[in-house]
């Protein structure tokens, strides 16, 4: 099998493609943290991702999810039951990984979109990687939200609520770099452009003006790489990604 394709961004920063999907990893000498974890059916891509950088699963020391849709927690639980590797999310974003409600997009709203350029194949893409499958992280739990967090790369979590309510973007400091997930991303398999942009609105749970919002918070940030859920890794200051996406360029 070959792995998925694993770009290294920084010194200790990687930008792994999934399934349509990205995660990352932010490595600190021996031990790893990992952002998002794909598709169900990505769990040995995720695996192999980790073996690449001439690590071991055990190295993975946390999981954060930017936010609790199927391809950003599909294999988070089965690694966790595997390895052991606790689940972190926002505290507003809990309760939606552990399924106690949903905010993601039925089945059948889905097939009512099939009509739509470029959905069809993807749609049996995803559905091939398990995006019918039912997830959940019964263990997450909440991270503390002022702060970097006490992991490899010391992420600093940031509220980007809109997409799903406890959406969370991750500031990398050291690194200069934004790890966006669903927030802002630089393309999309149902997007006919790459570049910063905002995600097909039919995927969001919350308002326009929510994403806007979050956009808001992201043009605070001090950095110079974008790393998005979907779409590929994007240099320039994160502010300027933002207001291209305002201006509609
Ligand atoms: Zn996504």
């Amino acid at each position: 099998m070959t792995g998925p394709a694993v770009e290294r961004l920084g010194r200790d920063v990687f930008l792994v493609t999934g399934t349509d999907v990205n995660w990352i990893l932010l490595r600190e000498v021996d031990d790893l943290t990992l952002i998002d974890g794909g598709y169900p059916g990505d769990l040995p891509a995720v695996e192999s991702s980790v073996r690449t950088l001439g690590h071991r699963p055990q190295d993975v020391v946390a999981t954060l999810v930017t936010h609790a849709h199927v391809d950003h927690l599909g294999a988070v639980n089965a690694f966790r039951a595997r390895y052991g590797t606790p689940v972190h999310l926002h505290p507003l974003e809990v309760a939606h990984a552990r399924r106690e409600h949903l905010e993601q997009l039925a089945p059948r709203q889905v097939v009512a979109n099939l009509w739509r350029p470029r959905v069809l194949p993807w749609a049996l893409r995803v559905a091939r990687a398990g995006a019918g499958r039912d997830v959940a992280a019964p263990h997450a739990e909440a991270f503390p939200t002022s702060g970097p967090l006490d992991l490899p790369g010391s992420p600093v979590p940031v509220w980007t609520g809109g997409h799903t309510s406890g959406h969370t973007a991750f500031h990398v400091p050291g690194a200069g770099a934004v790890v966006s997930g669903d927030s802002l991303v630089t393309g999309h398999a149902l997007s006919p452009t790459t570049g910063p942009q905002l995600i097909a609105p039919w995927f969001n749970h919350g308002t326009d003006a929510e994403m806007r919002e979050a956009l808001d918070v992201l043009a605070t940030l001090d950095a110079d790489l974008l790393l998005p859920g979907h779409g590929p890794a994007h240099r320039g200051p994160v502010r300027a990604a933002v207001e291209a996406v305002r201006d509609g360029r």
